[in-house]
């Protein structure tokens, strides 16, 4: 059986968003075929766009995993889907957990479904600095460039490490 090592990009703006990302983690795990290797730590970042929301949390995840792309990302959208959605009153309140697969082994590739490496990921502090923290030092993102070249182009903005609990 063929492993691949993928990254997962994790992030919401909920009160509760921490809450949301471990019990993802935790579910993530949980897949058939899908194992943790290392988690970031989890950072802040203030919304780019609209700022009359809360701020970001986002961390990464590696994984090892079994699944294809197809099926890895089909899982994340279920555990997005089960996860993703809060009681607000007596409504479902919107998703805001996001779950993004940021690479897949040394797959470069797109179609209607799927962009691997994910699009944003070389302008996205949220992304590269946490996926930093746990990738190799001298990883090389798919048809984009050296993790550690796209870090230092890619000012830190409002990011920073936060501390879980
Ligand atoms: P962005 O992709 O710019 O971060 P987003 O995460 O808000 O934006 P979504 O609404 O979550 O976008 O996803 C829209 C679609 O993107 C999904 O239906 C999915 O099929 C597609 N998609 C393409 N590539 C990827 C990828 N690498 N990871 C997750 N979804 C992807
Ligand atoms: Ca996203
Ligand atoms: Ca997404």
């Amino acid at each position: 059986m063929t492993l691949t090592i993928a990254y997962i990009g994790l992030g919401g703006n909920l009160d509760n968003t921490l809450e949301l990302l471990c019990s993802a983690r935790k579910a993530i795990g949980a897949v058939p075929g899908v194992r943790e290797i290392a988690f970031s730590s989890y950072y802040r970042s203030t919304p780019m766009g609209n700022i009359n929301q809360p701020d970001f949390i986002n961390a990464v995840m590696a994984v090892e995993t079994s699944l294809t792309p197809h099926d890895l990302l089909k899982a994340l959208q279920q555990i997005e889907h089960s996860h993703g959605r809060v009681r607000n009153g007596q409504r479902w309140g919107p998703r805001t957990l996001d779950l993004d697969l940021l690479t897949y082994g040394v797959e470069a590739f797109a179609d209607e479904y799927l962009t691997v490496p994910h699009a944003g990921l070389s302008e996205r502090e949220f992304v590269l600095y946490p996926m930093a923290e746990i990738a190799p030092p001298n990883m090389t993102i798919p048809g984009i460039g050296v993790l550690r070249d796209l870090v230092a182009a890619c000012p830190k903005r409002g990011l920073e490490s936060i501390n879980h609990g």
